[in-house]
C-alpha cells in the first residue's frame, strides 16, 4: 500500500471540496480560522510519519485535550474516577445539560464537556491552575518529544468571556456536590487545556502510546495495555457525542474531535492519525476531517471491525 500517494490524493480531493462546514463562532477567536486549511498526519507502528497539506500548521486542540486530561486523571485516581463521571454515550450535544439532572450531576461520560469538567476538577486536586496545565503540557511533549507545544492564550481567554454553558455546568454539578474545587479554578483550567494549539504532526506522534497498546515508542510504559485499551473504547463509544454511532459506522476507528478541527483516530497497532479542517457540521465535528477519515478508511481498510 503507498499511503503516501493515498495522502496526496485526499489532501487534493479536501482541497477541493466546495462543502467545508461551519467554523466554530461561539469561542470569537475560534471564527477568524481561514475554512480552506486541511491538514493530515499519520503516525504508523512502525515509527514512520506521512503527512500532507497543512500537517505542521499549529490549532486549537480543544476536546481532543481531553483524551489526554482522562489519561492522567486515571493515573491519579484509577477507577475511583468511575464514581463521578460515567461511561455511556450520551446522545446528546457536547454542552448538553439535559441528562445531568436526571443522573444527579454525573456525567454521561468523560468527553461530553459536563464529564470534562469533573476530570478538570480532579486533575486540579492540591493543584494551582497553572501547575495543572504545567503538567498537562508536560504529559504532551512526553508524548510527543517535542517541547514547543504551548497554551494559546487569546483562545483561552476568548473562551474564558463567552463560556456561559460551560460555568452553568460546571455550577450545575457543583450543586451536586460533583465539583469540589472552585468553579473558576476548574474552568480556568479546562479553558486553557481547550486552548492548547497542536499541529496534526504533533498530535499524531502524542496519539502512538495508544496505537501501541500503551507503550512509549522510545520505550517505557504511558499507561497499561488495558488501559490504553479502555481509552480507545470510549474514544469510540463517545469521542464524537451524538454522531459517536455515525463515526464508527462511517469510519471505524476510535476517535476524538475538538471543535478547532481536529481529529484524532487510532489504528490499534497501525496508526495514530491527526486529521484538522476547521469547518464543522451540524454535530460539532470537523466535516472534511470526517470525510478525509472515511476516505482513508476505505483507501486502506483500516478499522477496528476488519479482519486482519
Ligand atoms: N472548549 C470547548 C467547549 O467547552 C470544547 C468543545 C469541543 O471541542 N467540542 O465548548
Amino acid at each position: 500500500m503507498d499511503l503516501t500517494r493515498i495522502i496526496e490524493t485526499i489532501v487534493g480531493q479536501m482541497r477541493d471540496a466546495d462543502d467545508r462546514g461551519v467554523v466554530a463562532s461561539y469561542i470569537p477567536e475560534l471564527a477568524k480560522i481561514d475554512p480552506a486549511r486541511f491538514g493530515i498526519a499519520i503516525a504508523t507502528a512502525d515509527g514512520r510519519m506521512v503527512k500532507g497539506g497543512d500537517a505542521d500548521t499549529g490549532f486549537s486542540i480543544q476536546s481532543i485535550s481531553k483524551v489526554f486530561a482522562l489519561t492522567l486523571a486515571l493515573g491519579k485516581v484509577g477507577d475511583q474516577l468511575w464514581k463521578r463521571v460515567g461511561r455511556e454515550p450520551s446522545g446528546s450535544a457536547f454542552n448538553s445539560i439535559v441528562q445531568l439532572e436526571r443522573e444527579a450531576g454525573i456525567p454521561r461520560n468523560p468527553f461530553i464537556n459536563a464529564g470534562a469538567i469533573v476530570i478538570a476538577d480532579i486533575n486540579l486536586a492540591g493543584h494551582r491552575p497553572r501547575e495543572a496545565i504545567g503538567e498537562q503540557l508536560r504529559f504532551l511533549h512526553y508524548l510527543t518529544e517535542d517541547d514547543s507545544i504551548a497554551v494559546d492564550n487569546a483562545v483561552a481567554r476568548s473562551e474564558t468571556e463567552t463560556g456561559f454553558r460551560n460555568i452553568a455546568l460546571a455550577n450545575y454539578m457543583r450543586a451536586f456536590g460533583n465539583i469540589a474545587q472552585p468553579v473558576d479554578l476548574v474552568l480556568g483550567t479546562y479553558f486553557h487545556q481547550c486552548a492548547i494549539e497542536m499541529s496534526c504532526s504533533q498530535l499524531a506522534l502524542a496519539g502512538r502510546f495508544l496505537m501501541l497498546g500503551g507503550a512509549h515508542p522510545a520505550g517505557g510504559r504511558v499507561v497499561s495495555e488495558r488501559r490504553a485499551r479502555r481509552i480507545c473504547a470510549l474514544m469510540l463509544t463517545c469521542g464524537h457525542y451524538d454522531a459517536s454511532g455515525d463515526f464508527a459506522y462511517r469510519i471505524g476507528m476510535p476517535g476524538k474531535s475538538g471543535v478547532g478541527g481536529g481529529i484524532l483516530a487510532i489504528v490499534p497497532g497501525v496508526a495514530s492519525i491527526a486529521v484538522w479542517s476547521p469547518g464543522l457540521n451540524e454535530t460539532g465535528n470537523s466535516h472534511l476531517g470526517t470525510v478525509a477519515l472515511e476516505r482513508l478508511a476505505d483507501a486502506t481498510g483500516w478499522s477496528v471491525f476488519s479482519a486482519r
